[in-house]
């Protein structure tokens, strides 16, 4: 038995699916100890789109951290939380003309969600919150009670209360209208449900496996939010910094939140960070009134800062254009067609291949994984295979990934 099931709980997860023993890491690649090689498709879930041991990255890191600069610095004024907010202002809020307070939270996704879900509670004195199903949020209980997955959602926990959940335009409310739906619940004072303070929304439902929403749906709740005094919040953790195309992803909707929710690959190196945005005239937090002491992941600042010099540098938008062109046609002509219960979904650098067999799901990463690729399973029932790679990768790389990923099919489908 190793130390890992020897001492580590039974809580871990992710190195099940991927038993090796990770050493090192560069780009798109990840090396276990014996030096075998795996493409990684996986990208820290989100939190490595500029890829491993970026190199513009890492200079910046190295030099931070050998002038002996601020390590740990609460929500004190530093320099490098000085550069990280110009940089973030002129390179991502100006030039997209939003104007949004940013509140540093603690350092993981559901931080940040917390924080949103408290000052729009705060704001709207309401206590009720919209989501919808096939959520995920995060697993902190605020975060919890938005997320839909009943299996992580321990009847015990009793988390939900003020929670309502409301459809997403997937499967057979495809062909629903679930804006009007909402609409008609608010309207109706027998309906049962209070009007909340907010509504908060994916614009791809990642863990709730890779369910885009139509731009026409965005735009629609955010008229409804609107027209009935409504928060929107936008959870951005793993499809923002770049992941569908711009940097935020409900830009293609031309909407604005009243709220953003931003984490995964905004500390650019795989450093932990969370950012609550939000219009200004909701700001109204008393200081220290939602505190805590790793506000300042200095290093994230310092990689942030980085990551948004490196988006200016390169053309990743456009790049993330022409690897979701290849995705797309690679899927749907090597991979659906293999059977026709197989279903595509994505945009941008994240796609779903729906198989709806979970035992399938399991064996066909399971078998990538011995082909030497890192791939991992979302949806319900983790029936989807999620691919989510570097945006940085090179487009060798992702066409051999795919290739194995075929290989996997072919021989779990014959
Ligand atoms: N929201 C979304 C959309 C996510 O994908 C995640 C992480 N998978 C979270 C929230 C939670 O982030 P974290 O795991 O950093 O708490």
């Amino acid at each position: 038995m190793n130390i890992f099931e020897q001492r580590e709980s039974n809580v871990r997860s992710y190195c099940r699916s991927f038993p090796a023993l990770f050493h090192r890491a560069k780009g798109s690649f990840i090396y276990s100890e014996s030096e075998e090689a795996y493409i990684d498709f996986l990208a820290g879930a989100g939190a490595l789109n500029y890829g491993h041991n970026n190199d513009y990255i890492k200079q910046k890191v190295i030099s931070y951290l050998q002038a002996d600069a601020i390590a740990h610095g609460l929500d004190l004024h530093t320099s490098a939380k000085e550069e990280f907010l110009c940089k973030f202002s002129e390179t991502v809020l100006y030039p997209k003309n939003l104007d949004y307070r940013v509140q540093f939270c603690g350092p993981t996704g559901t931080n940040a969600v917390e924080a949103a879900l408290k000052l729009a509670r705060k704001v709207k004195n309401r206590p009720g919150i919209f989501s919808f199903m096939g959520a995920y949020h995060g697993m902190t209980l605020g975060s919890l009670s938005i997320s839909g997955n009943r299996d992580i959602k321990h009847g015990a926990y009793g988390t939900s209360s003020n929670v309502t959940f409301m459809p997403y335009p997937y499967g057979f409310m495809e062909s629903f209208d679930t804006i009007e739906f909402i609409e008609s619940v608010l309207n109706d004072v027998n309906s049962g449900i209070e009007k909340p303070a907010a509504i908060i929304f994916e614009t791809v439902q990642a863990e709730g496996g890779v369910i885009v929403a139509p731009i026409e749906w965005m735009q629609k709740l955010r008229t409804l939010c609107d027209k009935h005094d409504i928060l929107l919040i936008c959870d951005d953790i793993q499809v923002g910094c770049g992941r569908t195309g711009p940097f935020f992803s409900f830009e293609r909707a031309n909407i604005v939140p009243d709220m953003v929710v931003l984490s995964k690959s905004i500390g650019g190196y795989g450093f932990p960070m969370s950012l609550l945005l939000f219009k200004p005239e909701l700001d109204i937090w008393e200081p220290g009134e939602h505190n805590g002491t790793f506000r300042g992941n200095q290093l994230a600042f310092v990689g942030g800062t980085a990551a948004l010099e490196y988006r200016e540098t390169t053309n990743l938008e456009q790049e993330v254009k022409i690897k979701e062109s290849f995705l797309q046609k690679f899927l749907v002509d090597k991979i659906a067609s293999i059977s026709e219960t197989i279903k595509i979904r994505g945009i941008g650098l994240i796609w779903g291949i729906d198989i709806g067999d979970a035992n399938l799901a399991k064996k066909i990463t399971s078998r990538c994984f011995e082909l030497g690729l890192i791939v991992e399973k979302t949806g319900r029932n983790n029936t989807v295979i999620k691919i989510l790679p570097a945006l940085t990768i090179e487009i060798s790389t992702l066409e051999k990934g795919c290739f194995i990923i075929k290989e996997a099919f072919d021989e779990c489908f014959s």
